[in-house]
């Protein structure tokens, strides 16, 4: 497909290939939407096959930026960079051309950390544009998005098993946690503290002990996850695990967890709702640690990044009650949520 379709399918608003042979660099700025806000989204380094699959992959994930930041009420576009390249010819020049790219946009476009780009690298990046978030360590910084990630997927179970199970709090509730890596050993601490009943699954050893040692949780092995008899089950590992082959395999009637791209089409989300499986939309549940970043805009304070976080119980709330009134899946709801309010927000940019 040519770029000028990609571009007008989604109705992109802005790319910008950046390009420095003497540094060796390739990249891609794509701000899918600014009616928001400034287009906000980290930079990912990643060893692309080619460039088609570079520009398909920037241009998916920043208007996933616009739909993330519309449905949690930020003032805030979608936007996402890519710099092609493995990470180990990554140098300082290279980041630096690249911070020069950003302040080319003047604020338009706000980069931050994504696969492949650490926090060193933001350092280096941030000494050449001031169009940047989330840099651990420095003053105002609002530090690992891990725990704040999921402190917003328990919020949104919580909204969840209230609609599921009439339940109030967790405990007692079956949950099976899909990967125990950085979210979703958060997450435990939560669920441990409510008295959730955890099972759990992870392909590295050294993860698995940890949750078990500390939590006392059951473990499966990593296949058998999706026939865990369970009330939520927690995807926290991969994307697209909802699909055609594990759809007949749930036992929950939940699932709400961290990962990105949960169903590998929109259809699946037609499919659980025919199922009676509740699904908490991905970008909706796990946007702790975009809300927690933008407080750095305005002077970076735990509690209230904390507290703002939280309202996630009620993004979640609001998508199930619309999608139970207008019998529709949850996915095509918060899809609709999202959209209508950067479009409220075009109009009133006229
Ligand atoms: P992570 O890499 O720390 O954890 C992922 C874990 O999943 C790892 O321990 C890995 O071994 C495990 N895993 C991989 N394949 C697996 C499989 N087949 N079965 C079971 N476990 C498997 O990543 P993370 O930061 O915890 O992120 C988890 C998910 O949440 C990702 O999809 C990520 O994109 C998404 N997410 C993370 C954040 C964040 O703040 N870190 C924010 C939004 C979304």
């Amino acid at each position: 497909m040519a770029v000028f379709e990609k571009i007008q399918a989604d109705n992109y608003e802005q790319i910008l290939f950046c390009h420095d042979a003497k540094v060796g660099l390739k990249a891609i700025i794509a701000l899918h939407n600014t009616a928001l806000g400034p287009a906000t989204g980290g930079c990912r380094m990643w060893n692309y096959r080619n460039e088609d699959e570079a520009l398909t992959d920037v241009l998916r994930l920043s208007k996933g930026m616009t739909f993330k930041a519309s449905i949690s009420h930020l003032p805030l576009g979608g936007g996402k960079s890519i710099i092609i390249g493995d990470v180990s010819q990554k140098t300082p020049e290279l980041l630096r051309r690249f911070g020069e790219f950003v302040e080319t946009l003047k604020g338009h476009y706000i980069t931050a950390k994504d696969v492949g780009i650490d926090s060193s690298d933001l350092k280096t990046i941030k000494s050449r544009t001031s169009h940047i978030l989330g840099i651990a360590g420095e003053t105002n910084s609002s530090g690992d998005p891990s725990p704040v990630t999921a402190w917003g997927v328990y919020n949104g179970m919580l909204a969840c098993a209230e609609k599921a199970f009439g339940e109030k709090s967790l405990k007692g509730l079956k949950v099976a946690l899909q990967g125990l890596g950085a979210v979703n050993y958060h997450l435990l601490k939560y669920l441990h503290q409510e008295g959730a009943l955890v099972t759990g699954c992870d392909i590295q050893a050294e993860s698995v002990e940890r949750a078990r040692k500390e939590f006392n949780i059951q473990v499966v092995n990593p296949e058998a996850i999706y026939d865990v008899d369970c009330d939520i089950f927690s995807p926290g590992a991969l994307g697209s695990v909802v699909n055609a082959q594990t759809l007949g395999r749930f036992k929950c009637k939940v699932i709400a967890g961290a990962a990105n791209n949960q169903l590998a089409t929109e259809k699946e989300g037609e499919e659980l709702l025919r199922r009676g499986i509740m699904y908490a939309p991905d970008y909706a549940i796990n946007a702790g640690g975009l809300i927690n970043i933008y407080h750095e805009r305005e002077g970076y304070n735990r509690d209230k990044a904390y507290a703002h976080v939280a309202k996630i119980y009620e993004t979640i709330k609001n998508i199930l009650e619309v999608s139970a009134r207008d019998k529709q899946p949850t996915n095509l709801v918060a899809n609709r949520i999202a959209e209508d309010r950067v479009r409220e927000a075009e109009r009133a940019r006229g």
